[in-house]
């Protein structure tokens, strides 16, 4: 079902708080948080209305119901990232109507997206996505390979290397949520010491999105505690 415009606000406004409380906890300033709505599989309404009650940054999963999204809405408002596994024939579109992409895991996916982008745009904003679950089966590049990849995408002309991304396995355990998290946030740091100018953490979804702020989470990537269940 697609939410109301009044829902949409409802839902907003009680996610705001979940991360208003989380920052209290751990002596944050709200705006430290970016809330990233995830709009995958809602149409263009759905965003248009969220768009309404004040939301402005999207994440969408697929090429390409993401990008004729993205086309259709035609705000230049509204900044749309990528946060979906990159087939290597989809960097196109992605290149040219998203504004961020959290799930690089290989270089030449990165490679090929930095090609792709127009010079007459920003650079595209990149996150590294990391398997911090340690499971063979879980995307995301492996943390032992991981600083060798950084370097590389560093050194990538259109592409902005920001920071971190995972999706770890779900639990209820908050202890755990947390250690992965902590895993994510160490990891940033190391490669800010190796001298990578990198100020993003992309962790959290609607269920584990204090463990992610309490840890560290610059964006939190939310989608059922705004939109309802999948459509
Ligand atoms: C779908 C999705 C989300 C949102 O998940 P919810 O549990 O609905 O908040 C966040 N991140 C990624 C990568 C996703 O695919």
């Amino acid at each position: 079902m697609v939410p109301s415009a009044r829902a949409l606000q409802a839902n907003l406004l009680t996610v705001h708080e979940r991360i208003g409380r989380a920052c209290a906890r751990a002596g944050r300033r709200p705006e430290s948080v970016l809330l990233l709505a995830v709009s995958k599989t809602f149409p263009a309404d759905a965003v248009r209305a969220a768009a309404g009650a004040g939301q402005h940054h999207f994440g969408e999963n697929y090429i390409p119901e993401g990008s004729d999204k993205a086309f259709e809405l035609n705000n230049p408002a509204l900044i749309w990232h990528f946060i979906g596994p990159i087939q290597s024939n989809k960097t196109h579109p992605i290149a040219q109507y998203f504004q961020w992409v959290h799930t690089i895991e290989r270089e030449k996916i990165a490679r090929r997206l930095s090609e792709q982008r127009d010079p007459g745009q920003p650079p595209l904003q990149v996150c590294l996505q990391v398997n911090v679950s340690g499971e063979g089966s879980k995307s995301g590049v492996a943390p032992e390979d991981l600083f060798a990849l950084a370097d590389e995408v560093a050194a990538l002309p259109r592409l902005r290397l920001r920071g971190l991304m995972a999706i770890p396995e779900p639990t209820h355990d908050e202890s755990l949520q947390r250690a992965r998290f902590a895993q994510l946030r160490g990891l940033l740091e190391s490669l800010r010491q190796r001298g990578h100018d990198m100020d993003t953490l992309s962790m959290g979804m609607s269920a584990d999105l204090e463990a992610a702020v309490m840890e560290g989470a610059t964006i939190v990537r939310i989608g059922t505690a705004i939109f309802g269940e999948r459509i």
